[in-house]
């Protein structure tokens, strides 16, 4: 990527492939060609149809319209309103042909990336939402896919178009008179010249000129919202002299654009007005035995040329930003999804968890956030981890449905490692409640029965919410289950979402339970809801529970007390009391509040 030859191949190779997502759309693709095709082949016949006209004016008799009956004593002079009209005919149907099908292509290659884009993300590892963030993997869906369309076809559609539109003109110019073309040919480079160094530093002045009024935004925004620290700390002279400098600069920049494009403008009238004054001069030169509507044709066809080389000229930023934004979007679609090479399935597993030796770091990162961390639970018994944060309880539970991968130790469910199990399967078997609920903007009984639970008959997913203590709210909602709850769930509180969370849980039956306890105070009312779901969800399943509450912790078979990624204490909440090591001073600072707020609300 370094140097510019190797920049310039995987340009190319990208926007190959991105052509590849034309392929399917070849034959749209084609009409939409064969309409530009008819669209430039207009353009000289407008000069051609001219040189009829002047000819006639000059001399009545130049061209007649042959010795068909109803045409004799008619002049060519007297066909050219009506082929006027028919060239316009003509040109709007390549026209509409270019455009309309081109267009077609363009939108089925935008749904064709999009769609290609989100099922990716459907499959990517955890470690790649980490790694990016949210408003970019969005914004490559909306936006960068079609900054790619402008390159992949509406860039296509100016060099076809303006492509063939040049050369049929020049094909006519030619044809028409070929020494005059070949003079002109050589002094077109030399304007061509000074028009390109001129719009290059047009260009360059306004890129600076963005620039600049960035540095007001910036400033500005930062006044905006520091405003408060501004006044106490007496920062207004500064911000004062900050924005009067950033502002100035705005302007002069302004002005030094500004006085650029006065003289740009006059400046190109003249580059244009002395090469046709240069073309007048040698069409009379080399007029030869020309008639003067060759001459006028001539002309015109030659003052047709500049527009499309123009806009030919400024294809290649079109195609330079599309690349771009493709080279986001393969990078995207090059990623590996999630590792998924078990082959092991089970109807139903026991739920015992055997943890050995486990070791993990993130990937990028050298620090261990797990550290030799071995136990095991067995089928029905519940685990407390607790630990200050940090110390690697999130992370533990996340290895468990192989959220991400470890590589040193073992996690076997039912004796059987868990990646030999397939992921779905897997996942199956694992029902994870978070802190976060997740709900969808659908219908309540949509987000309890979601995704595989889809097809659960109504009454089970009645049952899971009444176990989940939610049935009570659902049903004074207006349309009780099927009540959308907004976009993520704002329309619930945060009791109610948990307790949605708890009834999908529920529903799936899966033995074993992964559950993020809330830290957030909820009401006491609430809190005594969640409490009995959750009692209810963890009876029979072998539960890990990253707890946060004592009276959790206190009915747990086994705590265990994580530090700096290590297991540095397990056992009965009593024994670990009396152990009076890092539990009992956790159990000082966290859980002392809490158990006087409890003993208040009981
Ligand atoms: P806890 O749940 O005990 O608060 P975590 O498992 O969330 O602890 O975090 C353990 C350590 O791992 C922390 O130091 C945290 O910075 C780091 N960590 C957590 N998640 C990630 C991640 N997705 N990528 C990189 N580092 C992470």
């Amino acid at each position: 990527m370094s140097s510019p030859d190797t920049h310039a191949t995987s340009s190319l190779t990208i926007y190959f492939r991105l052509l590849g997502y034309v392929k399917p759309y070849a034959g749209l693709f084609a009409t939409s060609i064969l309409g530009y095709v008819i669209f430039a082949s207009s353009q000289p016949m407008l000069a051609a149809v001219l040189k009829y006209f002047v000819d006639g004016l000059v001399d009545p008799q130049a061209a007649t319209l042959g010795n068909i009956p109803p045409l004799r004593g008619l002049q060519m002079m007297h066909a050219v309103p009506l082929l006027v009209v028919l060239i316009a005919l003509w040109q709007g149907i390549g026209s509409y042909l270019g455009n309309f099908f081109l267009a077609r292509v363009s939108m089925g290659v935008v749904h064709d990336l999009r769609v290609a884009l989100f099922n990716s993300l459907l499959t990517l590892p955890d470690r790649y939402f980490d790694q990016n963030n949210s408003g970019h993997l969005i914004s490559r869906i909306t936006f960068n896919v079609t900054m790619v369309t402008g390159a992949a076809t509406d860039a296509i559609k100016v060099v076809i178009r303006e492509g063939l539109t040049v050369i049929f003109l020049f094909a006519y110019l030619l044809w028409a008179n070929w020494k005059l073309t070949l003079v002109m040919v050589a002094i077109l480079p030399v304007i061509g010249l000074m028009v390109v160094t001129a719009s290059r530093k047009f260009r360059k002045q306004a890129k600076k000129i963005q620039v600049a009024m960035g540095d007001v935004t910036h400033v500005a925004s930062e006044t905006i919202h520091g405003h408060r620290v501004v006044r106490s700390f007496g920062g207004e002279s500064y911000e004062q002299q900050r924005f009067l400098a950033s502002s100035q600069n705005n302007m002069d920049r302004q002005l030094r654009m500004t006085r650029t494009g006065a003289i740009y403008t006059p400046l190109l009238q003249l580059l244009i007005f002395s090469a046709m004054g240069v073309l007048f001069f040698l069409v009379l030169w080399l007029r030869g035995d020309a008639s003067p509507g060759d001459l006028v044709a001539y002309i015109t066809a030659a003052g047709l040329l500049p527009k499309p080389i123009r806009q030919l000229s400024e294809v290649s930023s079109t195609i330079q930003k599309g690349v771009a934004a493709a080279d986001s979007i393969f990078q995207q679609l090059d990623e590996l999804p999630e590792t998924d090479t078990g082959t092991v399935t089970r109807e139903r597993v026991e739920g015992r968890i055997e943890v050995r030796m486990l070791s993990f770091r993130y990937p990028g990162s050298e620090r261990k956030v797990l550290d030799d961390v071995s136990f095991a639970i067995e089928p029905g018994q519940m685990v407390a981890l607790v630990g200050r944060s940090g110390s690697g309880k999130t992370t533990l539970a996340n290895l468990i449905p192989r959220f991400y991968h470890h590589a040193e130790g073992q996690i076997l469910i039912d004796g059987i490692d868990v990646e030999q199990y397939t992921l779905r399967n897997l996942r199956r078997h694992v029902a994870v409640v978070t802190q976060q609920v997740t709900l969808f903007n659908d219908t309540v009984a949509s987000n309890i029965a979601y995704g595989d639970l889809a097809g659960a008959p109504r009454t089970a997913v009645e049952s899971a919410a009444e176990a989940a203590f939610a049935r009570e709210f659902i049903n004074q909602l207006p349309q009780g289950f099927d009540t959308l709850v907004g976009e993520n769930g704002v329309l619930l509180s945060g009791g109610q979402r948990q307790r949605l969370a708890i009834a999908r849980a529920l529903l799936k039956n899966a033995p074993i339970l992964i559950l993020d306890e809330a830290t957030s105070a909820l009401d006491t009312e609430s809190e005594r809801h969640i409490q009995a779901a959750l009692d209810r969800v963890m009876k029979g399943r072998t539960t890990l529970v990253i707890a946060h509450r004592l009276s959790t912790i206190e009915k747990a078979d086994v705590i265990m007390v994580m530090d700096a990624g290590k297991i540095v204490e397990r056992g009965s909440h009593a024994e670990l009391i009396a152990l009076g090591g890092h539990y009992t001073r956790l159990h000082a600072m966290q859980f002392e509040e809490p158990t006087e707020a409890d003993s208040h609300s009981a």
